[in-house]
């Protein structure tokens, strides 16, 4: 899978925020993920050297997180121009204005107004009361949640997999915390450059995809292993610890953030979604395997300008499935091909109207490209 992507030349300006975003990344996820460590190895004696006005630096970055993530899709729906289309008052399509919307209520209800001021609100909690609710501080949320509470398993074993069943991955691209930063920073000016020049799109790229399934096996061994000892069936304190630390620095902080967010201008918004996110990888082998009715159709109107692979975050090659030298083949795809998150942003900026989402089997696709 590969596709032409064109030569790419980064204004002076954009040079300069690279040079300042760099660092800004590494030390701003160093002192998010990291300062606990940091004391507990004795080089800072105090944790609240690294608050804030007495915060917590989980609600400092919830907060600078949830107002960039809610700036950029509120201004897409206030000024209801689609992000993807070329022309000059390109109109928000249905679909996009439901899905920015989906980010910004989810960001600001679900990531900040919940676990910082509704939950310590309910709990009889000042506002300025820390340390902060502990929902925001487990790194990997995913794992941590999903084997240590009974909520986080019939969430994440229940009603993930089932939105998969009607929706695709369309939870990657309308509601996930970290998507959402993904989804909204890709369709400003410069994250739509980083999308449609840096994404990884070559068959080496292709091949490292299955590093996403061994950091689900590592995830669910170290859930299992929580799970057991929330049971209290097993305990092994320094396994869980070493399983922790794994966690915290070679996941979420090195990957999940340095990686997975630094890398926004090398490799594009999706790195950690399509190489690292073990829930992506159980949601994909869900729809897979146990099935999905979402599905991403051509139809004959495609000319093979190929903007929708393009234009694709998670590196598919979309126009393969809707033509073939020019001619239209009508091919559809949805989860047992690829790693589609349905954000639709394919289907938006296709001029001729070509792609479309529909439920699987309620569609004829004759030229099915396997
Ligand atoms: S791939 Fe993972 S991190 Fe990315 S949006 Fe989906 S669930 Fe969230
Ligand atoms: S589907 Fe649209 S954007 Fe993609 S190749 Fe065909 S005409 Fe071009
Ligand atoms: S194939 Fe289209 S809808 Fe799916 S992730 Fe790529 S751009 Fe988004």
């Amino acid at each position: 899978m590969s596709y032409a992507k064109g030569v790419y030349q980064r204004s002076n300006l954009e040079r300069v925020f690279i040079v300042f975003y760099l660092p800004l990344v590494i030390v701003g996820y160093g002192v998010y993920k990291c300062h606990e460590l940091v004391v507990q190895l004795g080089w800072v004696h105090d944790v609240r050297s690294f608050f804030f006005l007495d915060k917590h630096p989980a609600f400092w970055y919830g907060l600078g997180y949830t107002a960039l993530v809610c700036f950029i899709a509120g201004k897409v729906v206030v000024q209801g121009k689609s992000p993807y289309k070329k022309g000059k008052n390109p109109a928000l399509s249905r679909y996009q204005r439901a899905k920015f919307t989906s980010i910004f209520v989810a960001q600001l209800l679900f990531f900040f107004l919940l676990p910082f001021v509704i939950i310590p609100w309910l709990k009889g909690q000042d506002l300025f009361y820390d340390p902060v609710a502990p929902t925001t501080l487990d790194a990997y949320v995913y794992v941590s949640k999903a084997f240590t509470s009974w909520g986080g398993i019939f969430y994440v074993f229940g009603l993930v997999p089932l939105s998969v069943w009607f929706f695709g991955k369309r939870y990657c691209s309308w509601f996930c915390a970290c998507g959402n930063l993904a989804e909204t920073i890709g369709v400003t000016s410069w994250g739509k450059n980083w999308v449609k020049h840096k994404t990884p799109t070559s068959p080496r790229a292709k091949k490292t995809e299955p590093l996403q399934t061994l950091l689900l096996i590592l995830g669910l061994a170290y859930g299992f292993v929580l799970f057991f000892d929330m049971l209290k069936l097993f305990t092994a304190e320094s396994l869980l610890l070493a399983g922790k630390y794994y966690q915290d620095i070679a996941v979420d902080y090195i990957f999940g953030a340095l990686v997975g967010v630094g890398a926004y201008p090398f490799l594009g918004t999706r790195v950690w979604c399509r190489f690292g996110c073990p829930l992506a990888k159980g949601m994909e082998l869900f729809g897979r395997y146990a099935g999905s009715k979402f599905e991403v159709v051509a139809n004959e109107n495609c000319k093979g300008l190929n903007l929708c692979s393009q234009a694709c975050p998670m590196g598919i090659d979309v126009a393969q499935y809707a033509h073939k030298d020019k001619t239209p083949i009508q091919g559809s795809f949805g989860l047992n091909q690829t790693l589609c998150i349905g954000c639709g942003g394919c289907i938006d900026i296709c001029p001729k109207d070509a792609l479309s989402f529909k439920p699987i089997n309620k569609i004829v696709t004759p030229n099915r490209i396997e």
